[in-house]
């Protein structure tokens, strides 16, 4: 579990991006982002994916969600998405499980490409 880079970011042995932080969740900039806005949200206890959650796991998979909308407010964002890749066939790489925020697409040619790819060809 040591390994998990995710759970070394909970611990602060990683320095990242962090935007957010309470005593179950923290929030911090995607390394790669993939939007101008892209937020990862993530539990600080180690839970896989969204496979992996258990009867006991409400309180945080309800966090994640309230967090993720507030930072959502906060970064001004009118409209965003809100995604869980799980297992590598859904195109999770770190398995820990983690939301993401990306928003931030102003500009109508983005949104555009963002809705029809198959134009942007
Ligand atoms: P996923 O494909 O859903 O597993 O997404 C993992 C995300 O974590 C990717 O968008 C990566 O760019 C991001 N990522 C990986 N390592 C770090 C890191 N050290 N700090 C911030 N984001 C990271
Ligand atoms: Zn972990």
């Amino acid at each position: 579990m040591s390994e998990c880079v995710f759970c070394k970011i909970a611990k602060k042995e990683l320095l990242t991006g962090l935007v957010y932080e309470n005593d179950k969740v923290m929030a911090f900039k995607d390394i790669h982002p993939s939007a101008p806005v892209h937020i990862l949200v993530v539990p600080k206890e180690h839970i896989e994916s969204i496979s992996h959650l258990e009867g006991n796991h409400r309180d945080i998979l309800s966090e994640l969600i309230y967090t993720a909308k507030d930072l959502a407010i906060k970064s001004g964002l009118k409209g965003y998405k809100l995604v869980f890749n799980v297992g590598r066939e859904g195109g999770q790489v770190i398995d820990h499980l983690h939301l993401h925020l990306l928003g931030g697409w102003n500009r109508k040619s983005d949104i555009d490409a963002m809705l029809h790819p198959e134009l942007d060809k």
